[in-house]
């Protein structure tokens, strides 16, 4: 069975951060005004005037995208549904897309994600694969480590170590700076379970989630 999840709704977090008040929240990681702050002071750093009308609030937007960024999601948990029919069926969840930041350079990354897992008379609810993906995609992150924790997420999920995960990921930091390849593309796979012990299982994974892309 393959199965295309829809597009999760939040995955262009940028666009979410147009607050102007840049208020501390509870439970939030970020000091919010500390970070307004430090961006007036990179302005300044950079030889701009943070007075001027475009930058006038330009450091409560960043820190409050800073804030929203890193906040994760607690409603993240998995959903599981028994279903004592779909036993030991291949499941495909591809389209999960998210962006992240890369750690090294600050600049964004778009992550393509594609999940399997064998049912175990436990299928698990499609639209929070989104969210575990957006989960571990909103920090500063490595790709090979998104693909690694989501694949354990899944796997904790669904009480099995029968597990594949692919990524392919899109980086700012290969496209705009350094060596500019602009249609560069990193793939990384994390299989456990049967998927690394199954060389046919495998393969149908690897096909499933590569053919049809044109990019
Ligand atoms: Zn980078």
């Amino acid at each position: 069975m393959t199965t295309e999840a829809v597009r999760p709704p939040e995955t262009a977090q940028f666009s979410r951060a147009e607050s102007q008040s840049p208020e501390d929240v509870p439970g939030s990681p970020v000091n919010t005004p500390l970070v307004a702050g430090l961006i007036r002071e990179l302005l300044i750093a950079l030889g701009e005037d943070p007075q001027r009308e475009g930058l006038l609030d330009t450091p409560a937007r960043v820190a409050s995208w800073w804030r929203s960024f890193l906040s994760p999601d607690p409603s993240a948990m998995a959903t599981r549904f028994a279903d004592t029919h779909a036993s030991d069926q291949l499941v495909v969840v591809g389209g999960l897309n998210v962006w992240s930041l890369c750690e090294h350079h600050l600049l964004p990354m778009q992550l393509d994600a594609h999940v399997g897992y064998l049912t175990d008379g436990t299928v698990l609810g499609l639209s929070k694969f989104g969210r575990i993906a957006q989960r571990y995609a909103g920090r500063l992150q490595m790709q090979e480590r998104f693909t690694r924790q989501l694949a354990d997420e899944v796997a904790t999920a669904v009480g099995s170590h029968d597990v594949a995960v692919t990524v392919h990921g899109v980086h700012l930091c290969m496209s705009m700076r350094g060596v500019r390849m602009e249609s560069a593309r990193t793939s990384t796979v994390h299989a456990a379970g049967r998927f690394r012990t199954d060389p046919l299982l495998s393969q149908q994974f690897l096909t499933l989630t590569t053919s049809g892309r044109t990019t």
